[in-house]
């Protein structure tokens, strides 16, 4: 299709994307009849696949009693069982869910929230926010504010708030030292942390902000063993809060409902959005600390936030469902197994490849990097654009996979993020590396390596 005949506004506006007209599990279905192996789910939405027969079923249902109630009149059904489904056990102490209809907004209530509840604590002052040089967290204003990314915020630059500044990520790839081990690099994005509250006066310092695992913007890179635990103790020690972005690595994408199970700590606040209805409906969600809500309940009694779309019959309906499933299959521990089998088929085909420099991730959420010399860690030429090279040729071959340029200020390289549906069978997972393999080769060749 000629972009000049669409009357959508694409991303691109030279050309528009081929059409997807069908699904089916874990393929999708081209306007020309081609089936393709949906490998990362667009950006780690897809969970359960395509036309999941359970939640189309549940949307069909809610769909026939009630399609919209406005939540300043109304509460409803399906709105209430995903709150008590997703908090209804308090994890990590995160005791009410704001359901709200994407991640971007899901970090905009975490924000709001936050400041709020020090504008309410009698410590208005507390209006900064600490968050990390090339992170992602939505594309809204605030959000992007958020955000550490330099191409994205560039062009809308100067952001509307100055609330926000960045620290180094605890991304070990690119910025453990040589001479450092694990802890030490943790000892000094701690301090550098600690300088950084310091530095703006800890008592003006209202979060954190971090993913526990790193998607989009560096392919999925968790971070060392101890980061977030120091990391919980300077915002402690500062009562400052911490809020988790879990809107890519969240809700079992890592193996664990939550990524920060695995860190050992809990965040104040949390966003959580795409595997949460997976692709079946627009859906994300804030999860707070009871005490954040108390404050504020014994405060103004009531969060100044909203959107007309909040808790929407459908979209709750479509990822109450989701979860059921994901419950009833025991498909945690199945991202688990193949998790570990996509870790391995990786490490088999691009461990000794020479122009794959680390490859790095937890459960069905793994990348690459792709790097022009391994033992220097030199990124291709961004000119090249080797991403989009790769992303064309595995398309051609039949895979949707998730390639992105790198973002660390030209240090970090082309990389590829793979997050399969979580119902993927052993056989899907050869069949993705074995496509992935074939386009990262194709595409390398297309510049000469
Ligand atoms: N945070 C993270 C970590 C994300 O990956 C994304 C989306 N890629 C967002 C926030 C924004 O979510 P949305 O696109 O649903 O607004």
């Amino acid at each position: 299709m000629e972009a000049s005949k669409s009357r959508l506004l694409h991303r691109s506006l030279r050309e528009a994307p081929p059409k997807a007209v069908g699904g089916d599990g874990v393929w999708l279905i081209a306007e020309d009849g081609r089936r393709i192996l949906d490998a990362s789910g667009g950006a780690a939405v897809s969970c359960l696949g395509h036309q999941h027969p359970r939640v189309l079923e549940a949307i069909t249902r809610q769909a026939s009693k009630l399609a919209f109630a406005h939540t300043g009149f109304f509460s409803s059904e399906p709105a209430e069982a995903l709150a008590e489904a997703l908090v209804g056990d308090e994890p990590g102490g995160l005791a009410y869910a704001y359901l709200v209809s994407g991640g971007s907004e899901a970090i905009e209530a975490s924000i709001k929230l936050a400041r709020q509840y020090f504008a309410e604590s009698g410590q208005p002052q507390r209006h900064r926010f600490i968050a990390r040089r090339q992170s992602y967290h939505g594309n809204t204003l605030g959000a992007l504010a958020a955000g550490g990314n330099a191409w994205r915020r560039e062009p809308y630059a100067p952001l509307l708030s100055a609330a926000f500044s960045h620290v180094t990520p605890a991304f070990a790839y690119h910025e453990k030292r040589d001479s450092e081990s694990e802890t030490d690099f943790v000892t000094r994005l701690a301090a550098e942390l600690e300088a950084e509250f310091q530095r703006l006066g800890p008592d003006t310092v209202a979060a954190f902000i971090a993913e526990p695992v790193v998607g989009a913007t560096a392919g999925c890179v968790p971070a060392p063993e101890g980061y977030f635990r120091a990391v919980r103790e300077i915002c402690n020690r500062h009562g400052a809060l911490l809020i988790l972005d879990e809107v890519m690595c969240g809700m079992g994408r890592t193996g664990t409902r939550h990524a920060w199970e695995q860190e050992g700590v809990a965040p104040d606040i949390q966003a959580i959005a795409k595997g949460l209805g997976g692709g079946y409906q627009p859906i994300g969600a804030m999860l707070a600390g009871g005490r954040i809500i108390d404050a504020i309940r014994q405060g103004s009694g009531a969060f100044q936030h909203g959107h007309t779309y909040l808790a929407h019959p459908l979209a709750c309906a479509a990822a109450l469902e989701v979860q059921r499933v994901i419950d009833d299959e025991h498909l945690l521990d199945r991202i688990q197994d193949l998790g570990r089998q996509l870790e391995r088929r990786l490490t088999e085909r691009f461990g000794n490849h020479r122009h794959v420099g680390d490859i790095r991730g937890r459960g069905l959420f793994q990348a690459i990097e792709l790097v022009a010399d391994r033992a220097s860690r030199t990124p291709f030429d961004p000119a090249l654009k080797l991403h989009q090279r790769i992303k064309a040729a595995a398309l051609e071959g039949g895979l949707a996979c998730y390639p992105s340029g790198g973002t660390l200020d030209g240090r970090s390289g082309d990389h590829v993020l793979l997050a399969p549906p979580y119902i993927a069978t052993s056989d899907d997972i050869d069949m993705i590396v074995d496509r992935l393999g074939h386009a990262v080769d194709l595409a390398l060749k297309s510049v000469g390596h």
